[in-house]
C-alpha cells in the first residue's frame, strides 16, 4: 500500500492545472520565463544562473540581460559578443560571480542555437524520459546534477511537461517538505537533504517527486513551524507527530 503522502501527491498531480508558475516576483519577467512556447531559452538560461545566489536574483537574469540589450529573441542574442554579455552582467551586478556566470550564459545561448536550432523546448519535447532531460541539462556548461535535476523537476511538476517516465524527478527538500517528513517520522530528525531525497525515492521509485505536492500543501496549510494544526491535517492518522 503506497504511503498516504504518495496517494495525496498522485491526486494533486492528476489534477490538470494550467497556471502561471511563480519563479520571480516581477510580473513581466515571470511571464517571460513562463512562456515556454516563445522564450523557452529564458527558462534554460535562468536554470543555469541558479547557483550561489538567491533563486529570485538568479531567475530574473535572462530578463535583465534581454531588457538591457533590448533583444528578446535567441537568434539575435546569439549575435552578441561575449564581451557585451559580460559588460551587462558587470554593469547591472547580476550575479555574485559575473565573470564566470556571463561565460556560462554566453555558452548557454550558443548551445541552444547550435544543438537545438534555437528552440530550447526541444530539450523536453516529444515526451523524453526524465533521465534524458536531466542528461541534456547536464550537457550545458555550468550545469551540475543539482541544476539539471531541478530543471527537470520544475518542468515535470510545475509546468506539467509530459515525460515518458518520472524516475529521475526527485523531491526538492525545501523547508515545508523537510519539516513534514521529519515530523511524520518518515526520516529521522537529523536527516540531511541527500537522505531525504533517497527516502522519497524509496517511497515511490517511479516518481519520487510526487510527494512534493502533498508535503508542500500539508506544510503550508497545517504543519506550520509553530502551532501545527494536527487535528485538521490531511495525514493526522498516519503521522507520528514528532513535533
Ligand atoms: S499531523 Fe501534525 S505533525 Fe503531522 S504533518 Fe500534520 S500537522 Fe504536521
Amino acid at each position: 500500500m503506497p504511503h498516504r503522502l504518495v496517494i495525496i501527491g498522485e491526486e494533486r498531480f492528476a489534477d490538470p492545472v494550467a497556471q502561471i508558475v511563480h519563479l520571480v516576483s516581477d510580473e513581466e519577467a515571470n511571464n517571460f520565463l513562463n512562456n515556454l512556447e516563445e522564450s523557452s531559452y529564458a527558462f534554460v538560461l535562468a536554470c543555469l544562473m541558479d547557483r550561489q545566489i538567491k533563486a529570485e536574483r538568479a531567475w530574473i537574469i535572462p530578463f535583465k540581460v534581454c531588457e538591457s540589450l533590448q533583444i528578446f529573441n535567441i537568434q539575435d542574442l546569439y549575435l552578441i559578443p561575449k564581451s557585451e554579455i559580460h559588460e551587462v552582467f558587470v554593469r547591472k551586478r547580476l550575479h555574485r560571480f559575473n565573470d564566470k556566470m556571463s561565460d556560462i550564459f554566453f555558452n548557454g545561448i550558443k548551445d541552444i542555437i547550435e544543438k537545438y536550432d534555437g528552440d530550447a523546448k526541444k530539450i523536453w519535447s516529444n515526451s523524453p524520459s526524465s533521465a534524458l532531460v536531466v542528461y541534456r541539462f547536464l550537457e550545458f556548461k555550468g550545469s551540475g546534477i543539482k541544476i539539471s535535476t531541478m530543471a527537470a523537476n520544475i518542468l515535470a511538476r510545475q509546468f506539467r511537461i509530459q515525460f515518458s517516465d518520472y524516475y529521475s524527478v526527485d523531491i526538492s527538500p525545501d523547508t515545508h517538505i523537510v519539516r513534514v517528513l521529519k515530523r511524520t517520522g518518515i526520516v529521522s530528525k537529523d536527516a540531511n537533504k541527500n537522505m531525504i531525497i533517497f527516502k522519497a525515492r524509496e517511497l515511490n521509485p517511479e516518481f519520487p517527486g510526487i510527494i512534493d505536492y502533498s508535503c508542500w500543501e500539508i506544510g503550508r496549510k497545517w504543519c506550520h513551524s509553530r502551532n501545527p494544526d494536527c487535528e485538521n491535517c490531511l495525514i493526522n492518522n498516519s503521522c507520528d507527530k514528532l513535533i
